[in-house]
């Protein structure tokens, strides 16, 4: 039989946290009063991760395991979650109880109500760095003064779905996947609990600077085509100056008999010019980037083993 809610735990390198993380999700759980499963997705972890899982997935049928072959990537491990989830209601949460497992029985309580997705809020964010902090707070913002798409800020991917969202999710087929932007973008009844986010209860963040600048931009590159406007107001700016400026040294050639003072202004022109017009290169290749990985048609991820699904069932139809 299907179990009523699926909850996915994407997991790279979380050998500190996993046991705990099942004992306290377990516990929930099991005061949802219903069927549940315990999908955890396995990143391509190089630690105990995977064997600790396996462990816990042989002794409690509620628990499954999608193992990849490699590192995907945080959100890639999410949609593979959410390609195996069998729920009536699907969560996604952080491996590291950074976002507190209780809060998924709020969100239960809400999508009983007939909500179709429920995000958590962070009011608070504990235990993390001055400097992710202030990244972030700006990636927000800036993302969404770019796009059309109303993206809840300060949220992350901790939220509940429903099995009609799920479905839709997994029939968007995009690479670069940014997918708390999807989750707001296929709309439906969406609404809100508020939470605090913890401090991680073990081990680092997974989410080294490379890692972060990726992902933010894979959201705004998703859902904005603004940057590859620069060029043109820019573009526009300096043809209205230098159309200015035009007066003013014909205005100088005429009037005055003042000479050109030397090269230090050409160089130093050239130099801020050719460092815009790089610049402007460098977003368009991002997006062009991202059109060619949508072009190849690689699948999004790959599978070495899963374990928790009936001999037969574990590979068909996905
Ligand atoms: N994660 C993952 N693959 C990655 C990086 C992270 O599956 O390549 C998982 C990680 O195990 C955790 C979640 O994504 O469950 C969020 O990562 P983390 O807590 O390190 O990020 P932070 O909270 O510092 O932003
Ligand atoms: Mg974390």
């Amino acid at each position: 039989m299907k179990a009523r809610y699926s909850v996915i735990v994407p997991m790279f390198n979380e050998e500190e946290v996993i046991t705990h993380t099942y004992e306290r999700l377990k516990q929930v759980m099991d005061g949802s009063g219903d069927t549940y499963e315990l999908v955890f997705v396995n990143d391509g972890s190089r630690d105990r991760t995977a064997a600790l899982m396996r462990k816990i997935s042989s002794r409690d049928e509620n628990v499954k395991l999608i193992d990849f072959s490699r590192n995907f990537g945080h959100q890639v491990a999410i949609t593979a979650g959410m390609d195996y989830a069998e729920g009536q209601a699907v969560v996604v949460i952080d491996a590291d109880l950074q976002d507190p497992p209780e809060v998924i029985l709020q969100m239960i309580a809400k999508w009983k109500e007939g909500y179709d997705v429920v995000y958590a809020k962070r009011l608070k964010r504990h235990g993390e760095t001055i400097f992710k902090k202030v990244t972030a707070k700006l990636f927000y913002r800036l993302l969404s003064s770019m796009t059309s798409v109303e993206i809840p800020t300060d949220t992350g991917d901790f939220r509940l779905i429903d099995r009609k969202v799920c479905d839709v999710l997994r029939g968007l087929k995009e690479k670069n996947r940014y997918v708390r932007g999807l989750v707001s973008w296929v709309g439906f009844r969406q609404t809100m609990v508020e939470y605090v986010r913890e401090e991680r209860f073990a081990g680092e963040t997974k989410y080294p600077l490379k890692k972060m600048i990726r992902f933010a931009l894979d959201g705004i590159t998703s859902f904005s085509h603004k940057p590859l406007k620069i060029a043109s107001y820019i573009g526009f700016f300096l043809s209205f100056s230098s159309f200015i400026y035009l007066f003013f040294v014909l205005f100088q050639k005429m009037f005055t008999s003042w000479t050109i003072p030397g090269w230090a202004s050409i160089v130093g022109v050239n130099l801020l010019f050719n460092g815009i017009v790089l610049m402007l290169l460098g977003v368009i290749g991002e997006y062009i980037g991202r059109i060619y990985d949508e072009s190849k048609d690689r699948p999004l991820y790959i599978v070495r083993e899963t374990q928790g699904y009936a001999e037969n069932e574990s590979m068909d139809n996905r």
